[in-house]
């Protein structure tokens, strides 16, 4: 057990990433008393019994003397909540986000904080397609990539002691500028949770075909984008809304090589989609290599069901 990293970590929003960090803070001692808000008594009283010391009911209340505050909630409800903890921020303090945006967060927030505090924005490559306080657990950021994007004259100390907080829980913690964190993030998370949300549509939309079918023989790949395609619709809505130039970016360039595929089956060019096939087998074997998932068959899923790594 290590000392505590802060005294008062304040959560705002406490659903699957904020109770999962609260239960890793807790299991390794790195947070003297963990405050928390969220707009609803009901989720307020869950986190009360699971993973805060202490809940509140106003984001004012919660970040009072907290020497840690971190907005935990969906990316478009950020600005207001900056709005309203700003002027209750205690000096010195650092504040993080965990967004799945950047760029769009730094320009909501920003604006709404004192001087003398440090905004250290960032995002954990974690997740589940559950959502809610009772979904968090404490291992979900082990051996995953926790990404910060500290602006322009951001203070290393502060930038350190946030670092440790993270590599506790067990994340591996890289620095990045927003915007390239905003279009990588566009190709490895955000466009294809738009695809998979695609193909499910599509699939509903062939009623006949979905009512028996499509469910009984969902073992193959289509049971994978539907996991995808049941992450929280708020959550995905904001980042579409908010990643907008990126996303388009890669989905243009992801029609194109569409299109490619697209003729090359239609002209019967076996060579064009074997040698594809080839370079793609090789990305999926990179991403082993790296420790980012699972070599075992079928995600190490056991007959019948069972849980591959998901999310973000
Ligand atoms: P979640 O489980 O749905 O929890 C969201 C929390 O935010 C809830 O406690 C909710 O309160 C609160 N909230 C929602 N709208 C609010 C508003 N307008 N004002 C105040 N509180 C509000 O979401 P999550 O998965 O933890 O995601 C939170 C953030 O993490 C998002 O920005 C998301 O982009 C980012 N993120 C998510 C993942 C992932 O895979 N899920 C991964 C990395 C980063 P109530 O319960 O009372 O409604």
């Amino acid at each position: 057990m290590t000392a505590p990293v802060y005294n008062r970590v304040a959560l705002i929003g406490l659903g699957l990433i904020a109770g999962s960090m609260a239960h890793a803070m807790r299991a390794a001692g790195l947070a003297g008393e963990i405050v928390g808000h969220a707009r609803s008594p009901e989720t307020r009283a869950i986190a009360r019994e699971l993973f805060c010391d202490r809940v509140t009911e106003t984001a004012a209340e919660a970040v009072q003397g907290a020497d840690l505050v971190v907005l935990c909630v969906p990316v478009g409800a950020m600005e207001a909540v900056a709005e309203e903890i700003g002027p209750h921020l205690a000096p010195g303090a650092t504040i993080t986000d965990v967004g799945s945006v950047k760029q769009a967060v730094i320009e909501a927030v920003q604006p709404h904080l004192p001087a003398g505090v440090h905004f250290i924005p960032g995002h954990p490559l974690a997740g589940t397609e559950y959502s809610g306080p009772r979904s968090g657990f404490a291992t979900l950021f082990q051996n995953r990539w926790w990404l910060l994007t500290p602006l322009e004259g951001a203070d290393p100390q502060a930038t350190a002691r946030l670092r440790r907080l993270l590599e506790g829980m067990g994340a591996n913690v890289d620095e990045m500028e927003a915007k390239r964190h905003d279009l990588v993030l566009a190709v490895v998370s955000h466009t294809p949770h738009l695809i998979a949300y695609t193909m499910v549509g599509v699939a509903d939309h062939l009623r006949r075909v979905t009512q028996e079918e499509v469910i009984k023989y969902s073992a193959s790949g289509f049971r994978d984008f539907t996991r995808i395609a049941a992450s929280d619709a708020t959550m995905w809505r904001d980042v579409f809304l908010t990643n907008k130039d990126a996303v388009l970016d890669i989905l243009g360039r992801f029609t194109e090589e569409l299109f490619t595929l697209q003729r090359a089956i239609r002209m019967g060019d076996g060579e064009h989609l074997h040698a594809y096939f080839t370079r793609t087998r090789a990305i999926r074997r990179g991403i082993i290599e790296a420790g980012q998932d699972t070599s075992a068959p079928n995600f190490g899923r056991v007959a019948g069901g069972g849980e591959g790594s998901a999310g973000e």
